[in-house]
């Protein structure tokens, strides 16, 4: 990270050096006590940060990483996430683009893993109801029951009401946090670079490829959408496209279609108060375990979290089968 703060223009010296002295700061563990329960903005006053920095840098790493402004994302969130990203190996900042779908890419290597291993899969069935006692768990389908010795829960954490009272009871109320995504079809080449990210405008990322009908397509993101994704279409379509002529006045690129994606609950939001409340990957119920997204690791909720919790989830009842 380092050298790549060197590198920029978009910085002055004294925000470049006051970056170098945070980051030395995290390395060193120096915030994560007394911001433990803070906001990043709190975090980023404590550690003496110039505003034109923040706006500039941070609030662009909270709200990509956090789907957060700075005033509500979770510090001890940011800073976790920040080392694994920055003050490790340079491999685990680097941007990786699939060539295939995520189906491809994920889903489908998990289900073939699970299925050469003897796990059965059942699709179209909703749970109704889990209950624990005499050592083994109950679950029910509508359309059969089922005996487990241990249960690992991935399901969503905003419905609980199933799951046995007790573990219920230790599960955070969720508030969640929208994205409102654009996909903008055009004659000519506009962004011309594989990802771009825009600073001072409404949206904040591009992503960009050629298609077999426009010069390129662009996928468009803004995160924390809570005033955006009240707008309609139309409008989101004006504000967004207005940046991107801002961003490249040179283009005389014309916009052939678009589409307007808005997503309410696209992640939970994840707060001081919210990180303080995560459930543990072991419940209140010995043979029963917490995985998914929600379940405490001080990660943001992603696909990576959810898998790490999987994992974590895993190995303990591994650990405690005889
Ligand atoms: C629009 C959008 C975009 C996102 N983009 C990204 C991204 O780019 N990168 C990233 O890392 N993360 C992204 N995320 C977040 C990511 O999708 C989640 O972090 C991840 O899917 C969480 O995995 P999970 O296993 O915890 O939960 P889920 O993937 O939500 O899986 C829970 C499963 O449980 C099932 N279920 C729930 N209740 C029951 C029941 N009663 N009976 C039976 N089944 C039940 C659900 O149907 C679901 O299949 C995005 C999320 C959204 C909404």
């Amino acid at each position: 990270m380092t050298v790549g703060l060197f590198q920029t223009n978009l910085l002055h010296q004294y925000e470049k050096l006051a970056a170098i002295r945070f980051g030395m700061g995290m390395m060193l563990f120096r915030y994560d006590k007394q911001m433990a329960h803070s906001s990043c903005a709190d975090l980023f006053r404590f550690a003496h940060q110039p505003v034109s920095l923040i706006e500039k840098l941070w609030a662009p790493i909270v709200i990509g990483t956090l789907n957060l402004p700075p005033e509500k994302a979770s510090a001890q969130v940011f800073l976790h996430t920040m080392r694994l990203i920055f003050l490790q190996d340079k491999k685990h900042s680097s941007l990786l683009f699939p060539k295939v779908g995520l189906s491809d890419l994920l889903i489908n290597p998990a289900l073939d893993y699970l299925s050469s291993h003897g796990c059965g899969i059942k699709y179209g069935q909703t749970i109704q109801t889990i209950k624990a006692g005499n050592n083994l768990v109950y679950v029910d389908t509508g359309k059969g029951n089922d005996v487990f010795d241990a249960l690992i829960f991935a399901g969503n954490y905003h419905d609980v009401s199933f799951l046995p009272e007790e573990i219920a009871r230790t599960i955070p109320e969720i508030k969640y946090s929208p994205i409102t995504n654009a996909y903008f079809w055009v004659d000519k080449k506009i962004v011309g670079l594989p990802i771009c990210g825009f600073i001072g405008t409404s949206l904040e990322w591009c992503f960009t490829k050629p298609t077999q009908y426009a010069a390129e397509l662009l996928a468009c993101t803004k995160s924390a959408a809570d005033d955006i994704i009240k707008k309609d279409n139309d409008e989101i379509t004006d504000i967004f496209w207005k940046d991107i002529k801002r961003s490249f006045p040179n283009s005389d690129a014309k916009l052939l279609r678009s589409v307007i994606i808005k997503e309410k609950r696209a992640t939970p939001l994840l707060d001081a108060a919210l990180q303080l409340h995560r459930p543990k990957t072991k419940s209140i119920i010995p043979n029963f375990y917490l995985a998914g997204d929600l379940v405490q690791n001080g990660l943001p909720m992603t696909i990576e979290g959810a898998v790490r919790n999987g994992q974590k989830a895993a190995h303990e009842v591994l650990k405690n089968i005889d």
